[in-house]
């Protein structure tokens, strides 16, 4: 069977504010059997054989009205590839300023499709983000207890979400609370009635149970514009497939056709100091080859990467793991010598180099620890875009890199630094047919 079929055109287009929360996204449609195809970036060439495209824009923390510039330019593309409706990411903690991003983008993208009432929903029950009366849990805390009162770029000090969105938002903000919710599809829908007279441009809606998102879901279908977390879009694919649209075939299994043409060698790089990465490399140390990179020896000007390439070379028949992981201490010592950012740009261009020159020699099947770490690694690959396969942990799919025909490129598990078990290695290497 080839990708052209069941059908050739997306019927959704969904946006990114980040990298990790796009696959994030795509997981979740694959999930609910849509094929996917996450791109980095806009693609200069059209997509064909998929049901939904994420693209994944780096938007969160730009400027509201850059973040404006390239979500509407990233809308007008995902138009043109024939996409009925629309779907806006964000964080499921609602990472944003009082200057945006996620109301300037929202109502830009509302005027662009003519859509006079979108709903907002970053909730997730099954992760632990709920909404309730408009206002968010991180799971028993309110949001403006969690921790992300403390983030540095993006920090929430506020709780209750109507009032949130208001700040970033020209429009009037409504609630569709849990009661209306709880009814179903119909109460919910009787409601945007309501909030639409009463000139109601974007509506938080309350989600405290799972099945609150499949509610919501199927309430907006038809809905130019959708707003929220991943969670919401669970909801989203039903509405296609009731309408005759979506053909379930086993949307994740055949996203990795193509695989067995690869070569089977694959390796493993982390780049992230997280908690979960540091047991992960742990359970690696103890049972198979390893190569640390260490930031003051790449600062010293060592030719950490002619090692790490060195030590592949000489395991050539088994997957190796190549990390700069390190205890805090260690990482706090080498970013006192260095400065956070030097340290953490030494490392993330000798992984993409390790990456880059390893795929030369035929290793075409890596996972990746850490966010920007994959984000580096990405783009050093040049990779534009990404068929999403099956699961591997949750939040991190099996995925393949393809080329603008759709030939495969790469196999690649990202992986941002808290997700996965113990052995998440060993499974990912497995999931991507690897040798190891
Ligand atoms: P995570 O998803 O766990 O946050 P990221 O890759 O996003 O991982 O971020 C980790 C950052 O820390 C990267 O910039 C990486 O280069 C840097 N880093 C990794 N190991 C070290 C280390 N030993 N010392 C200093 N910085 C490090």
């Amino acid at each position: 069977m080839t990708h052209d079929s069941p059908r050739d055109t997306p019927l959704l287009g969904c946006i990114a504010d980040d990298f990790t929360g796009a696959t994030d996204l795509a997981n979740m449609l694959v999930r609910e059997g849509m094929r996917t195809l996450q791109t980095i970036g806009i693609p200069a060439a059209p997509v064909r054989g998929a049901d939904a495209v994420v693209v994944a824009l780096k938007s969160r923390t730009l400027a509201a009205s850059d973040a404006v510039a390239q979500s509407l330019a990233a809308l007008q593309w995902l138009r043109e590839q024939g996409c009925r409706q629309f779907f806006f990411k964000y964080c499921s903690t609602f990472d944003s300023t009082d200057a945006g991003n996620i109301g300037p983008v929202a109502e830009a993208l509302q005027k662009a499709l003519g859509a006079d009432l979108a709903i907002a929903c970053p909730a997730f029950p099954e992760n632990g983000r709920t909404v309730y009366r408009g206002h968010l849990f991180v799971h028993d805390t309110l949001l403006n207890e969690s921790g992300m009162q403390n983030h540095p770029l993006t920090p929430m000090r506020d709780a209750n979400l109507v009032r949130v969105l208001q700040r970033q938002s020209s429009g009037k903000v409504g609630l569709i609370g849990s009661v209306d919710v709880g009814r179903g599809p119909v109460a919910v829908r009787a409601r945007m009635a309501a909030l639409r007279k009463e000139g109601v441009t974007l509506a938080i809606a309350d989600a405290i149970a799972d099945k609150d998102l499949y509610t919501l879901g199927e309430a907006c279908a038809g809905m130019p514009l959708v707003t929220g977390g991943s969670g919401l879009a669970l909801g989203l694919p039903g509405n296609f497939r009731n309408a005759g649209m979506l053909i379930e075939d086993g949307a994740a299994t055949r996203a990795l056709d193509g695989l067995d043409l690869l070569p089977p060698r694959g390796v493993v790089l982390a780049g992230s100091a997280s908690q979960a990465t540091q047991g992960q490399v742990a359970h690696w140390l103890a049972r198979r080859p390893a190569l640390r990179i260490d930031p003051l020896a790449l600062a010293r000007g060592e030719d950490a990467v002619q090692q790490a390439i060195d030590f592949a070379q000489a395991h050539a028949d088994q997957a190796v793991l190549i990390y700069a992981t390190a205890v805090p201490d260690q990482v706090q010592a080498a970013q006192a010598q260095l400065g956070v950012e030097r340290a953490g740009h030494l490392v993330e261009q000798a992984m993409s180099s390790v990456a880059q020159r390893l795929y030369a020699h035929g290793v075409a099947r890596l996972v990746v620890a850490g966010g920007e770490t994959s984000g580096a690694v990405v783009q050093a690959l040049d990779v534009r875009a990404l068929r999403i396969g099956p699961q591997i942990d949750p939040g991190v799919p099996a995925t393949l890199a393809v080329d603008a025909d759709g030939g495969p490129l790469c196999a690649l598990a990202l992986k941002s630094g808290n997700f996965g078990t113990v052995d998440f290695f060993e499974k990912a290497l497995r999931a991507l047919g690897a040798a190891h």
